[in-house]
């Protein structure tokens, strides 16, 4: 799970950054709003974590232009603004969950947990397609009960397909997904990646189908 957090408190972004990836998640930072603006146009990311006192942009206003541009990831806004009316706002321009500074960590990774449970997994944290499992909490894939010895890489490829089953997911996306230096994967190279990966999961009844012009498509074979 990619994790955006937008908050410019230095010391707070660190402390978040260094439990959450412990936790599994990756993380990436932003400071201000508009490198926030910046990075969701680069990468994919699978929740956002938003501060609203930033130093360029209100939170709130930044929540209602991604909301405005259909970026419909889940958002927890996490802030000191106490005040009823804030928190009413907050949820009425499209923010999922709310917490106020200060805060309790344990707290925080169980809503992120249940913001993502609700997002993407139905009602349970794992999803599951043909023979594999994914463990949306512990970034584990199960195939047959038995962890799916994977590349990081590959991994992640596999996890963003799971979260998207049902949907096409065009290369852009998953470049924007494997690349975590900035640097943009090729598309020969994910060609390589979903090549390797369709040798490892086609014996769990799941096939990555390749819709022309479009993207892959992640499914359950087909057993007639
Ligand atoms: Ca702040």
């Amino acid at each position: 799970m990619n994790i955006l957090l937008i908050e410019d408190d230095a010391v707070l972004a660190d402390g978040l950054i260094h439990t959450l990836s412990n936790s599994g998640y990756r993380v990436t930072g932003a400071i201000s709003g508009h490198y926030a603006k910046h990075l969701l146009q680069a990468q994919d990311f699978d929740v956002i974590i938003l501060d609203l006192g930033l130093p360029d942009i209100d939170g709130l206003d930044l929540l209602r232009q991604l909301r405005r541009q259909k970026i419909s990831m889940p958002i927890l806004i996490l802030t000191a603004r106490d005040n009823i009316s804030d928190r009413i706002d907050g949820i009425q321009q499209g923010a999922d969950d709310y917490m106020i500074k200060p805060f309790e960590l344990r707290e925080l990774e169980v809503r992120l947990q249940a913001l993502i449970r609700r997002c993407y997994g139905g009602f349970s944290h794992t999803i599951v397609m043909g023979r594999l499992l994914l463990d949306t909490q512990t970034h584990q894939i199960q195939a047959d009960g038995q962890l799916l010895a994977l590349s990081p890489r590959e991994s992640a490829l596999l996890e963003f397909l799971l979260i998207q089953s049902g949907n096409v997911v065009c290369k852009d996306r998953i470049a924007q997904r494997l690349s975590s230096d900035g640097d943009a994967l090729a598309d020969n190279a994910i060609e390589v990646y979903i090549h390797r990966l369709r040798k490892r999961i086609e014996p769990y009844d799941v096939l990555i189908r390749t819709v022309r012009g479009l993207g892959y498509l992640l499914e359950n074979k087909d057993h007639d």
